[in-house]
C-alpha cells in the first residue's frame, strides 16, 4: 500500500484499497460510510495533469458496452470467491471517464469501421467505412479519391513517434485497420477479398496496406491474427491450409526485408524469444484467423501469446524511441463472443483486456503517459431479474424472498420456468437448435442446464445467426496527461481530439532551470484533411 501513496493522489491506487477492502470485507452501514469517504477525498486530491502526451495508448475493447464491463467486473471477483459487485476492474481506477455517442453518420446502431474511424481521425464516418469520410460509397473504389482523412497513427508516425498496433482479431480486421488503412469497404482484408474492379481501379487490400505504410519510419510492433491475409495461395499455412493472397506476396518476409532489426514471429516460442532491446520492428500473426479466445488459448497449435503479453512486449519496444510512442491495443473478441450469444467467452476476454490494461499502468509512467480505454460500441447483453447480491452472474437467478432473505431455488418466470440473470434481446441463442427453445417451441426448461459453463448460449427472444450491436453510449475511461478533457457525454470522433491536443499542441515540459519557462513544441503535422 505505500508505494501507492502517490498514485492515490490521482486515483490510480484504489484496486489495491478495494482489495485489502475486500480481504477484511464485513459489511456494514459505518464501512459503507466510510468507504464513500475515502472516495470524495481521493477525489478532492485529483490534480489535473497538463503534461504534454509523450506516449498516448489507446485501448478498444470491442463491443465493451456498459453491461459487459459490470457483469466482467462480478465475473471477476467471482473467480476469486468474493461476492463480485465491489470489485473493480484495473481500467475502472482511471481517474476521469466520459460517455461516447457511437452511431455512424448512416447507421443509428454503428459497425466498428465507422465508429474506429470517428475515433482515430476525428471524422464520423458510414459503417464499413475505414479511414475514409463519410463522402464514399460502400465498395466504391474510385470514392477513395479525396475522401481519405488522416488518422493519429499516421500522425504520430510522421512526427517521428513509435507506432504499434496489438489486437486479439486479425490485424486487418476493422478496428486495428483504422488506424493504418483507406480501404471503402472493411472487408477487402487481401487481394483474395476483393472485387476484380476495385484492383482494376487501383485499390490496395489491407493488410498491402500495412505492409507498404509509407509514413515516417513505418508501423513498428504488429501483433495479432490474420496470418492468411498475408500469405500466398501458393504456400502452406504452419497450422494447416494455405495462404490467400492471389498476387502470390509473402507479406510477412517483406516485412523482415523491408525494416532494420526485423523480426516475423508466429508462434509463443518465438513471440517469447523476442528481444524487445534488440527488435525494432515486430510482426507478429498467431492465428491464420482471429486469435484464440482466451479460455482456448492452449489449445492452439502453434501456441499463442495473452493480449497482455503482447501488450508488455509491444510496450518494451516502443518505448526506446525518445519521441514518444502511440500504441492501439484492442480486445477485439469480446465483440465476437457476443455475436456467438456466448456471454462466458465475452466476459473472460474482457477480463484479460482487464489484464493488459493493468500490464500497460505498470509499465508505464502516468506523468508522460495518456491511457485511453473505450469500446467501439455495445451489444444486446442485459442484467436482470433482481438475482441475490453474490449470485454467480452466470447462473440462473435466485432472488430473495418477501422477507428479503435470500431464497435457495432460482426463482420461476410466468412459465413454471427458471432464468438467467445474462440474457441477449437477439441472437442465436433464440434459435431451435441451440440452447434456448425447446422442441415444442416453448422456451428452453433450464432447471437441469449448467449455464455457467463456457459453451452456454445464454437465452435471446429476437432469433438472429449473429447477435447484434447495441445503440447506447460506451464509456470512456482515461488517466494521465490530459485525461481530464474527457468529461460529459461527448461524440466518439472527440477522442482523437484529446489525442492530438495532448500529444501535439501541448508543449513538451518546460525546462525551469533557466528560470523561464522554455517550452519546446512539438511539431504539429498537417491538418486533417476532411
Ligand atoms: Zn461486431
Amino acid at each position: 500500500m505505500k508505494h501507492c501513496v502517490k498514485k492515490m493522489m490521482i486515483g490510480i491506487c484504489a484496486s489495491a484499497i478495494a482489495a485489502t477492502a475486500l480481504a477484511e470485507r464485513n459489511e456494514n452501514p459505518s464501512q459503507w460510510y466510510a468507504e464513500g469517504v475515502g472516495e470524495l477525498q481521493r477525489t478532492l486530491q485529483l490534480k489535473p495533469n497538463e503534461n504534454h502526451a509523450k506516449n498516448i495508448i489507446l485501448f478498444i475493447g470491442d463491443g465493451m458496452g456498459m453491461s459487459t464491463v459490470t457483469a466482467a467486473r462480478i465475473f471477476d471477483g467471482q473467480l476469486r470467491g468474493e461476492n463480485g459487485e465491489e470489485n473493480v476492474l484495473s481500467f475502472e481506477e482511471l481517474p476521469y471517464i466520459a460517455l461516447a455517442k457511437t452511431y455512424n453518420t448512416n447507421q443509428q446502431v454503428p459497425d466498428s469501421a465507422g465508429t474506429m474511424t470517428a475515433i482515430m481521425s476525428g471524422v464520423k464516418t458510414k459503417a464499413g467505412l475505414i479511414g475514409v469520410n463519410q463522402n464514399a460509397q460502400l465498395g466504391n473504389c474510385k470514392s477513395l479519391q479525396g475522401n481519405a482523412v488522416t488518422s493519429f497513427l499516421e500522425q504520430a508516425a510522421k512526427a517521428g513517434m513509435g507506432t504499434g498496433i496489438v489486437t486479439t482479431t486479425r490485424v486487418t480486421h476493422a478496428t486495428p485497420a483504422a488506424t493504418y488503412a483507406h480501404t471503402p469497404d472493411r472487408n477487402w482484408e487481401s487481394d483474395h477479398d476483393m472485387p476484380a474492379q476495385a484492383k482494376e481501379q487501383g485499390c490496395k487490400d489491407i493488410a498491402r496496406q500495412l505492409l507498404e505504410f509509407p509514413v515516417g519510419g513505418g508501423i513498428d510492433v504488429v501483433l495479432g491474427g490474420g496470418r492468411s491475409k498475408f500469405m500466398p495461395v501458393t504456400m502452406s499455412d504452419p497450422e494447416g491450409a494455405m495462404g490467400e493472397r492471389e498476387d502470390k506476396r509473402d507479406l510477412s518476409a517483406e516485412w523482415v526485408k523491408k525494416y532494420r532489426n526485423a523480426a516475423y514471429v508466429w508462434n509463443e516460442q518465438q513471440f517469447a524469444a523476442i528481444d524487445p532491446s534488440k527488435t525494432e520492428h515486430l510482426l507478429g500473426l498467431f492465428n491464420r484467423s482471429d486469435m484464440s479466445f482466451e479460455v482456448d488459448r492452449k489449445s492452439d497449435t502453434g501456441g499463442e501469446p495473452s493480449l497482455a503479453e503482447m501488450t508488455k512486449k509491444a510496450i518494451a519496444i516502443l518505448k526506446k524511441n525518445p519521441q514518444g510512442f502511440f500504441l492501439m491495443i484492442e480486445g477485439g473478441r469480446i465483440d465476437h463472443a457476443h455475436h456467438q450469444g456466448n456471454a462466458y467467452r465475452a466476459l473472460d476476454e474482457t477480463r484479460e483486456f482487464a489484464n493488459a490494461v493493468r500490464a500497460a499502468l505498470n509499465a508505464t509512467d502516468n506523468k508522460e503517459t495518456l491511457i485511453i480505454v473505450t469500446a467501439d460500441h455495445s451489444h444486446t447483453l442485459t442484467i436482470s431479474g433482481e438475482p441475490k447480491r453474490g449470485n454467480p452472474i452466470l447462473g440462473k437467478v435466485v432472488g430473495n424472498g418477501d422477507d428479503g432473505k435470500p431464497n435457495d431455488k432460482p426463482a420461476k418466470a410466468l412459465d413454471e420456468k427458471p432464468y438467467t440473470t445474462l440474457n441477449y434481446l437477439n441472437g442465436p441463442g433464440a434459435l431451435a437448435v441451440r440452447d434456448s427453445v425447446a422442441k415444442d417451441g416453448s422456451r428452453r426448461d433450464l432447471s437441469e442446464v449448467d449455464t455457467t459453463k463456457p459453451d452456454y448460449l445464454q437465452q435471446a427472444l429476437i432469433p438472429l445467426s449473429s447477435e447484434g450491436h447495441g445503440g447506447e453510449d460506451v464509456p470512456i475511461y482515461a488517466g494521465g496527461p490530459w485525461a481530464q478533457l474527457f468529461h460529459r457525454t461527448v461524440e466518439q470522433n472527440y477522442i482523437y481530439q484529446v489525442m492530438r491536443y495532448a500529444t501535439f499542441e501541448r508543449p513538451k515540459l518546460p525546462d525551469r532551470a533557466a528560470g523561464k519557462t522554455k517550452v519546446q513544441k512539438q511539431k504539429t503535422p498537417a491538418r486533417n484533411e476532411q
